[in-house]
């Protein structure tokens, strides 16, 4: 169960006002005791994830978040980050103290998750406790809200909790297979794995990982070669590959041997289809032909780390861009923290998301929509700048041009 990658997981987001009994619940439907539980209110200041299993659903994460109510200068930023959880929330469990009434701050939270199509649970918590507060329930039900009501510390109710959270659970959470649908049993797939500087010590990187698992379970074969080896394994096999998958940087040098009738991509724009949308990636690409000085460009990575030799966001893109037009402004920006106002920018480059789960990416392709800003990602933007877009989307029929 533990394989499984948090960023494959459905995300279930609890939240709700300090000391609803957030912490408790998450301990009931965990059956551990991750949370710190305590009536002192704000005991949970920063998100905390408990990845689980749910039968019939499978791996899934659940998210404690702090409260929605928090006040003051830095409860104010606990209450943001809260919110910034729902951009990755597959479903959401709004708890509600069975005492209180529903307030400005499940009002506001129902309505932002109404705008996003996020499916929502209210979870009346103690009702072990006293009555539930007048009115409470027949306001949800006027608000067509799905509600439950449980005593999460005496662990009443929530196997039915459960329950509805399988009856609710979103089935595109993530795209069910990264190729399943170019592929028929028996294909091979030629996989080039470059000597990559940043790939973890020893190991494959997780796109790459995943891509084999995938490759494996649609009954195909795979191979796997380093650059080097590429031409001489191409001679060795009786028949072509299907498909050749390689890693962006190495784009142009691999289509040196690999001729046009058999399909190229890359892991970058598989998992432009896997985690977001290809065509609003493939289509931010192609602005990049319109940028010219004084055009904002961020570059956003989804998480740290020490750029390293011929870094992708800090050399070789900015590198291109200048060389294409002086005085194109570039900012980066890297982590969780998506920022908020995304005015003034031409186009958005982002890293392939692989931490990311699927919402969080479409979320952030939706914010960059919503702001009328193209949104494109590494490996596509590498494809546009060696003038292969066209051949890397090839493969995906539905999406783009048709060839396989
Ligand atoms: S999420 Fe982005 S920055 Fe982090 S490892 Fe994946 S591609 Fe690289």
């Amino acid at each position: 169960m533990n394989d499984t990658p948090l960023s494959n997981r459905m995300h279930i987001g609890i939240f709700g006002r300090r000391n609803a009994g957030k912490s408790t619940l998450i301990n009931s439907i965990t059956g551990q005791d991750i949370a710190i539980v305590s009536d002192i209110p704000g005991t949970t200041t920063d998100p905390v994830y408990k990845a689980m299993e749910i039968h019939d659903i499978g791996a899934v994460v659940v998210i404690d978040t702090g409260g929605i109510d928090d006040s003051g200068k830095i409860g104010e930023m606990r209450v943001k980050k809260a919110y910034k959880i729902l951009n990755k929330t597959d479903i959401a469990l709004l708890v509600i103290d069975r005492s209180q009434a529903l307030g400005e701050h499940e009002i506001n939270f129902i309505k932002e998750v109404n705008a996003r199509g996020v499916p929502l649970i209210a979870v009346i918590n103690k009702i072990d406790q006293g009555n539930i507060a007048g009115g409470l329930l027949s306001e949800l039900q006027l608000k067509k809200i799905n509600y439950i009501c449980v005593s999460a510390l005496k662990n009443e109710g929530i196997g039915e909790l459960r329950k509805r959270i399988v009856g609710l659970a979103p089935d595109d959470y993530e795209r069910k297979s990264i190729l399943k649908d170019i592929l028929a049993p028996r294909d091979l797939v030629l996989m080039v794995a470059p000597l990559d500087m940043e790939a973890p010590k020893g190991r494959l990187k997780l796109p790459q990982v995943q891509t084999i698992r995938d490759v494996l379970d649609t009954d195909c074969q795979v191979l796997v070669v380093k650059e080097p080896e590429l031409e001489d394994a191409l001679n060795n096999l009786q028949n072509p590959p299907k498909l050749v998958i390689t890693e962006s940087q190495v784009l142009s040098s691999v289509a040196k041997f690999i001729p046009q009738n058999i399909a190229l991509t890359t892991f970058s724009v598989l998992y432009a289809r896997y985690k977001g949308d290809l065509d609003i990636l493939v289509d931010g690409a192609r602005q990049i032909d319109n940028l010219k000085a004084g055009s904002r460009v961020l570059i956003a990575e989804a998480c740290t780390h020490h750029p390293i030799g011929d870094d992708i966001g800090r050399v070789v893109i900015p590198g291109y861009l200048n060389s294409k037009s002086k005085g194109i402004i570039i900012e980066h920006v890297a982590g969780y923290d998506f920022p908020s106002n995304l005015n003034g920018y031409s186009l958005i480059i982002h890293c392939g998301g692989c931490m990311l789960n699927r919402r969080e990416m479409l979320s952030r392709i939706g914010y960059a929509s919503a702001f009328h800003t193209p949104i494109t990602n590494y490996g596509i933007f590498l494809a546009h700048m060696h003038d292969m877009l066209e051949r890397v989307v090839a493969a995906f029929g539905q999406e783009k041009c048709v060839n396989l």
